[in-house]
């Protein structure tokens, strides 16, 4: 993907003196007093801030915050805690900045924080007067915020279209680049697997994915959709007998490709939903009327595992059995350490998928964790983020 990249411009000596603004993910949980429990965002940004710091810039940082109303200040959406944060992360001065969109005070050698952007009226609409007012506060725009790639808001496209400058920071950069390597010149097989609780959510990734991947593999609740589609019974699990056609159709596109979707052999099953529950391995045909399908069996754990380290590439979203439970968490626990273990490049993102990889503690083996959830799931379901193409267009020309 050619985009212009805010190291490359601060390693050729382009942001000395400059005023860089940099759009920064900086959206943190908090409690009910403001603060902030989990700090990975803030973290992540700080290499961008300090690239251009480093480089001679006039620093300009902002992010949402929360789901504030625009026009309509509360102190709850305030950036106010995590301006002391990125202070103290920084080791300098971070002075916040309200009304902040007509003009800031700022000089190279400095970094300010303006208030929470989706504060201003016409943010989420991307209004173009908006866009133009922040694109004059700056000769370098940084876009550095994958979780919001795949919207277009004033502060992540407007700015991008009328800023003198627009580029990617490191944080976007990774993402493009790890994107660009597993899917768009990936090194074969490539494997993707599309697990989790609906297939209703993420037809649209399957049907992308059966386009362009060697081999599909498909677990937790959707399995037991394709299941359902290949006749075989599955009790009371959780599926959607709806989508049957569709899944179907999945397969078939596979299949036309002289690939498949390979179907679980075997399952652990349960009478109820619970953590206590009795786990029992059986065969994917002797399924009971009261069976609930929790996780794949360990026959099918062995075998997709395979696959996976013979894989070139791997693709991960969603884990395949209900791994919150330990009694259901072997599949999930299998197939994890199979892409620790292989050779392949892969690429993992989704909430749970990541929560997965935390609980059986393999981030460091993992080529790439993608950090933006819903803007990761619409690059595998092949859209163009916004953000993508704005910044791919500015660097043409
Ligand atoms: P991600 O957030 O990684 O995209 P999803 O939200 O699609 O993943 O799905 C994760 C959830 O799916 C987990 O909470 C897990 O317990 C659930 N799940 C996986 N397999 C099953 C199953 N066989 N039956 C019911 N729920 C399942
Ligand atoms: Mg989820």
């Amino acid at each position: 993907m050619n985009v212009l990249r805010f190291s490359d411009l601060c390693d050729q000596g382009l942001a000395r003196g400059r005023r860089v603004f940099i759009r920064a993910d900086l959206n943190v949980p908090q409690d009910d007093a403001g603060a902030i429990t989990e700090d990975t965002r803030i973290r992540a940004s700080v290499p961008c801030i300090q690239l251009a710091l480093a480089g001679g810039a006039a620093v300009m940082v902002t992010s949402h915050l929360g789901r504030p109303t625009e026009g309509a200040f509360k102190p709850q959406d305030s950036l106010a805690p995590v301006a002391r944060r990125l202070a103290e992360l920084l080791g300098r001065p971070v002075a916040l900045k309200s009304d902040w969109v007509d003009g800031v005070d700022v000089q190279p050698g400095e970094v300010v924080l303006l208030e929470n952007c989706r504060l201003n009226k016409g943010e989420k609409k991307n209004d173009p007067a908006l866009a133009q007012k922040m694109a004059a506060l700056c000769d370098i725009f940084v876009h550095d915020a994958f979780g919001t790639a795949h919207r277009a808001e004033a502060s992540t496209y407007g700015i991008a279209q009328y800023a003198k400058a627009a580029c990617a920071g490191p944080l976007l950069a990774a993402e493009i680049d790890a994107i660009t390597k597993a899917l768009a010149n990936p090194k074969r097989p490539l494997v993707a697997i599309v697990a989790g609780s609906k297939v209703s959510t993420k037809l649209s990734i399957l049907e992308a994915l059966a386009r362009n991947v060697d081999q599909l593999i498909v677990g937790g609740g959707i399995a037991n959709t394709f299941l359902l589609a290949a006749g075989l019974p599955i009790g009371k699990s959780l599926a959607e007998a709806d989508r049957v056609g569709q899944a179907k159709a999945v397969i078939a596109a596979m299949q036309a490709r002289g690939a498949g979707v390979p179907i679980p052999t075997d399952v652990v099953v349960a009478k109820t939903f619970a953590a206590d529950a009795i786990a029992t391995v059986k065969a994917a045909a002797d399924v009971a009327d009261d069976d609930l399908i929790l996780d794949i069996g360990p026959q099918t754990a062995a075998t997709l595992a395979a696959q996976l380290k013979a894989a070139g590439t791997i693709v991960w979203n969603g884990p395949v059995g209900v791994f919150e439970f330990d009694a259901f968490g072997h599949g999930t626990e299998t197939i994890a350490r199979a892409i620790a273990e292989s050779d392949a490049f892969s690429i993992a993102g989704g909430g749970d998928t990541l929560a997965a990889i935390a609980k059986y503690g393999i981030e460091d083996d993992i080529g790439y964790i993608s950090t933006g959830g819903g803007a990761f799931l619409e690059v595998l379901e092949g859209k163009t983020l916004p953000a993508f193409e704005i910044l791919q267009q500015r660097a043409q020309g």
